[in-house]
C-alpha cells in the first residue's frame, strides 16, 4: 500500500528520535486476488463494509469458501436466545428468532458459539441449566471475568501542510520500538504507535469535535477552523495492553432488558494502575513525535480514569489448563462440556499488544483442526444417541459437524443439515 501523509510524518518523526517506523500490516488488497479487487482508497475503512470488497473481512474471505463446499448454510438475521443441554450437560440444541421474531430451534452434535468476547459469556450466562446453574459451562465462575479491552492513546497535531487523512486505509505506518516497555520505568506493558486520521476521516465525526484547534464551537470560526483541520490533522495513536482483572467482567443486569426480552449486557470495568501509566507513557511519547514532525499545535488524551472501553472484546471464557480457573482448553473446547467450544475473543488470556483479531482467527484455524481429529476419536458426541441421529447447528458464529454424511476423511466439513422446528413465541 502507498504510504499516506501521515505516515510520511510518523516516519520522519521516528527517524529523528532514534525509532523506527515500519509498514503497518493490513489485511487488505494492494492487487486483485481470488476474483477481489485492489482497495481503491476511498478512506471508509474503519467502521464499515468495503464496497468493492478489498478489505479481508470473513464475508469476503471465508463464509463465501465455506458456502462453495455445499456443506454449509447461512442464516442471516437471527438472534440466538440459548443453548440448550441434554440430561448430561452437553449441548443439543440452539435456540433463536428469525428476523420476524419466528422463534427456532436447532438440534446440534456439537456447538461452536462465537459471538464475541461480550455476547458469548451473555449468552452462557443465559443458557443455564439444571446442569449449569451457574451459567454454561461456568462451573470454575470464570465465565465473564477478566474483561479486556486494550488501552490506547490519542495525539492529534495540526500541519502547516495538507495532509488529508481521510483518503484510503487507517493507518500505513507503525512504530513497535516500545512493544514490551523496558520494567525500568516501574510497570508492565507495551503497544505499539501509528499515525492515523483523528476522527477515522468522517467529516461529521470531525465537525463534532467542534473546533479542536480553532476553540470555536460555531459561526465562521469554526467553520474555518473546521475546513483545516479536518484536511491538515495527523493523529498519532498508541494501542497498548490492558491486564486481565477477575474484577473486569460482563454479567447480566438485573433490570435492563433488551428488545428480546433477554437481561442486558453489564460491564464493570477499570483499568489496573499499570494499564493507566502504559497509556500516559504512549500519549507521552506520541505528544514528543508530533513536536519531531513539525506540528503546529497538538493536544492529547488518554483514559487517565482508568474507564476504557472500545471495541476489542476480550477475555471473558479464559483459556487455560486448569478447570478451576479458566473456560476452555488449550483447543477452546469449554472444560466441563465437551461438545461446546469457543472460538472468538472471549478465550484470550491477555490482551496481546493492541490489535487482536489475528490472533483470534489463527486460533479460530487450530480449534478447528483439533474439532476435527476429536471427531474423528468420537470425543464430541457419542454415537446411537439422538444427538448423533439428529442435525447440526450454524447460528451467527456457531457451527457444526456431520461427520456421518459428509465423513471426515481428508478434511471436516462444516455442515449444516438441520431439522428447524418452529415454536409459539410465548
Ligand atoms: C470499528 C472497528 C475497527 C476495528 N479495527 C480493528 C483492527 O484494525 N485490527 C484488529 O485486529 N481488530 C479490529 N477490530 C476488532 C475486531 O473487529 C474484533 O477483534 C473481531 O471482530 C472479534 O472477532 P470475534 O469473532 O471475537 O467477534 P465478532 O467479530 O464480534 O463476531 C461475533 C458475531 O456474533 C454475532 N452475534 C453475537 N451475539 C449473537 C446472538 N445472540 N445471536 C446471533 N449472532 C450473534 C455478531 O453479530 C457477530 O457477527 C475493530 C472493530 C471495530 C468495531
Ligand atoms: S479504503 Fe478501505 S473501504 Fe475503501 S476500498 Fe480500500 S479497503 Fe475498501
Amino acid at each position: 500500500m502507498p504510504v499516506k501523509s501521515a505516515g510520511v510524518l510518523l516516519e520522519r518523526a521516528a527517524r529523528a528520535m532514534g525509532y523506527t517506523a515500519f509498514l503497518a500490516p493490513f489485511a487488505i488488497l494492494s492487487q486483485p486476488f481470488n476474483g477481489r479487487p485492489a482497495c481503491i482508497h476511498c478512506g471508509f475503512c474503519n467502521g464499515f463494509g468495503c464496497e468493492v470488497a478489498a478489505k479481508s473481512s470473513t464475508a469476503v474471505t471465508m463464509i463465501p469458501q465455506a458456502l462453495a463446499t455445499g456443506n454449509c448454510e447461512l442464516r442471516t438475521g437471527c438472534t440466538v436466545s440459548r443453548i440448550n443441554t441434554s440430561d448430561d450437560g452437553r449441548v443439543n440444541e440452539v435456540v433463536y428468532w428469525e428476523e420476524d421474531g419466528t422463534e427456532q430451534a436447532q438440534l446440534a452434535k456439537a456447538v461452536v458459539l462465537c459471538a464475541n468476547g461480550a455476547e458469548t459469556p451473555r449468552l452462557l450466562f443465559l443458557s443455564a441449566s439444571a446442569q449449569h446453574p451457574d451459567g454454561l459451562a461456568n462451573s470454575s465462575g470464570m465465565v465473564g471475568r477478566n474483561l479486556m479491552f486494550n488501552g490506547s492513546s490519542n495525539a492529534a497535531g495540526l500541519f502547516p501542510e495538507a495532509i488529508n487523512g481521510h483518503k484510503s486505509i487507517a493507518t500505513t505506518r507503525v512504530i513497535h520500538d516500545f512493544y514490551s516497555i523496558d520494567p525500568k520505568h516501574g510497570f508492565y506493558g507495551g503497544g505499539g504507535i501509528d499515525s492515523r486520521s483523528l476522527t477515522r476521516g468522517l467529516p461529521m465525526a470531525s465537525a463534532m469535535r467542534r473546533g479542536i484547534f480553532s476553540g470555536a464551537s460555531w459561526g465562521s470560526d469554526f467553520k474555518r477552523g473546521l475546513a483545516e483541520e479536518f484536511t491538515h490533522t495527523a493523529s498519532f495513536n498508541g494501542h497498548c495492553t490492558t491486564l486481565p482483572l477477575s474484577s473486569n467482567n460482563i454479567t447480566l443486569d438485573p433490570e435492563v432488558k433488551d428488545k428480546w426480552g433477554r437481561p442486558a449486557l453489564r460491564t464493570t470495568f477499570m483499568n489496573h494502575p499499570d494499564d493507566i501509566a502504559t497509556m500516559k507513557f504512549f500519549h507521552d511519547i506520541s505528544m514528543e513525535l508530533l513536536d519531531a514532525a513539525g506540528a503546529i499545535k497538538k493536544v492529547g488524551s488518554y483514559a487517565r480514569n482508568g474507564q476504557t472501553g472500545g471495541v476489542h472484546l476480550l477475555g471473558t471464557c479464559r483459556m487455560g489448563d486448569d478447570p478451576a480457573t479458566s473456560v476452555v482448553d488449550r483447543f477452546n473446547r469449554a472444560h466441563d462440556v465437551p461438545n461446546l467450544f469457543m472460538v472468538d475473543g472471549s478465550s484470550m488470556v491477555t490482551s496481546g499488544r493492541g490489535q487482536p483479531t489475528v490472533t483470534i482467527m489463527a486460533l479460530a484455524f487450530r480449534a478447528a483442526d483439533h474439532i476435527i481429529q476429536a471427531a474423528r476419536r468420537n470425543e464430541i458426541w457419542r454415537t446411537g444417541t439422538r444427538e448423533s441421529r439428529q442435525g447440526m447447528a450454524k447460528v451467527a458464529g456457531v457451527s457444526g459437524f456431520e461427520p456421518e454424511t459428509h465423513g471426515l476423511e481428508g478434511r471436516c466439513s462444516i455442515q449444516l443439515s438441520y431439522t428447524p422446528m418452529t415454536r409459539t413465541r410465548h
